[in-house]
């Protein structure tokens, strides 16, 4: 079988990586020539939105899916009509529009800091008076690690902000002075059943996610049990396929969910070696239709994006237990070029390799 992916970057790379042990072929679709993903596949170069391209990649799967989720929602349904595609296209329209999925969330009964859409300065005004300050400033649309952003302390911030975003339409929220931000992932298959990793930590800097940790200090069964039951509800409205991540804030024993990711993410790939079966496989598993694997966490395990520069490959690799992931990208300032996952046997010797791992992983 061939699998098509809309996009070729890391994540793309890695879903074929485990698609290969299942005997599986792919081809990515992406406007760059150099997309990270060709190094492993074959490669298809064409805007998202052509056609032709589209058609060519259908022609060449037996199904397909995508790895970013800002993939045309038109693409997806266009593709849909000539083959399989999953996760199913209405889960990229929710993501896409952060009010669709905030009053998507709400919908559902699942809690989310308070929001309002603003298309005048005089919507946010009435919108900042009604949520009160501080408040975050989005977009709506296209907006990822922290990109396209505001946070508004004083009222000279607000008019300040929307010079800055006002051309496009916005979306402001309560700021949420959050303990953690955490994240579940959870994949479901054809025949609706479902699996979920472990609620993993995670720690951002920038905008960008620097680090995440799987059944952290902070993890309690009442909270893995809550975040399962609202994506437990998502799933289930969208009729989903594969693996979905949902980010979440967490308030003392409270969840506000942020956002939902149609696709496999980056909190995720701790779960390539400590996990019993990786995001990657089990989306592959759930697309194709076959049984979804074990879940289950394999002792403990921490993950560290690769930020900007690459660390010494020897240095990283005397770690016992860590597992170095570049993705045969070119470094450049805040560019995500690679990751490592270290494990233990303890928790104890877990923070001790991490230690050493961050004064060799640069994460600023
Ligand atoms: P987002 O693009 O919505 O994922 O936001 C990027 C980051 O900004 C999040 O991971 C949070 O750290 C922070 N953030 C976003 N929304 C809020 C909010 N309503 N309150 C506090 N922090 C936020």
């Amino acid at each position: 079988m061939t699998i098509g992916v809309l996009g070729g970057g890391q994540l793309g790379r890695m879903i074929a990586l485990a698609g290969y042990g299942l005997g599986q072929r792919f081809m990515f679709l992406d406007p760059s020539t150099e997309s990270t993903a060709g190094h492993v596949g074959s490669l298809c170069v064409g805007t998202y939105d052509n056609e032709e391209r589209l058609s060519f990649l259908a022609r060449k799967s037996d199904v397909v899916t995508y790895e970013f989720e800002n993939v045309p929602v038109a693409s997806a349904r266009f593709l849909n009509e000539l083959v399989r595609v999953y996760p199913p296209p209405r889960a990229l329209e929710v993501s896409q529009d952060r009010v669709v999925e905030k009053e998507f969330f709400a919908g559902l009964g699942i809690p989310t800091p308070t929001f309002a859409a603003v298309s005048t300065l005089a919507e946010l005004k009435a919108a900042v008076s009604h949520i009160g300050l501080p408040a975050v400033l989005k977009t709506r649309r296209f907006g990822y690690d922290g990109k396209g952003q505001w946070i508004l302390h004083t009222t000279e911030d607000v008019a300040r902000a929307w010079e800055a975003l006002g051309a496009v339409p916005l979306i402001v929220e309560a700021f949420v002075s959050f303990e953690r931000e955490m994240s579940i992932l959870c994949v479901r298959s054809k025949a609706g059943e479902t699996r979920f990793w472990s609620l993993v930590e995670n720690a951002h800097r920038g905008g960008i996610l620097r680090c995440s940790l799987p059944k952290s200090n902070a993890w309690t069964p009442e909270l893995q049990e809550h975040a399962e039951a609202y994506a437990t509800r998502v799933l289930a409205e969208l009729d989903y396929v594969g693996v979905l991540a949902i980010e979440l804030f967490v308030v003392g024993d409270r969840i506000l969910v942020n956002e939902m990711a149609p696709r496999v993410h980056n909190s995720g790939h701790w779960t390539i070696e400590g996990a019993e079966t990786s995001q990657f496989e089990n989306h592959v598993r759930a697309i194709l239709g076959l049984p979804l694997g074990s879940t289950r966490m394999v002792g403990h395990a921490g993950m560290l994006n690769v930020i900007g520069r690459m660390p010494s490959r020897d240095a990283v690799l005397a770690i016992e237990g860590a597992h170095l992931h570049a993705y045969g990208k070119d470094a450049a300032p805040g560019r995500k070029i690679g990751h490592v996952t270290v494990r233990a046997e303890t928790r104890e010797e877990l923070a001790r390799k991490l230690e050493t791992l961050v004064s060799i992983v640069d994460v600023d």
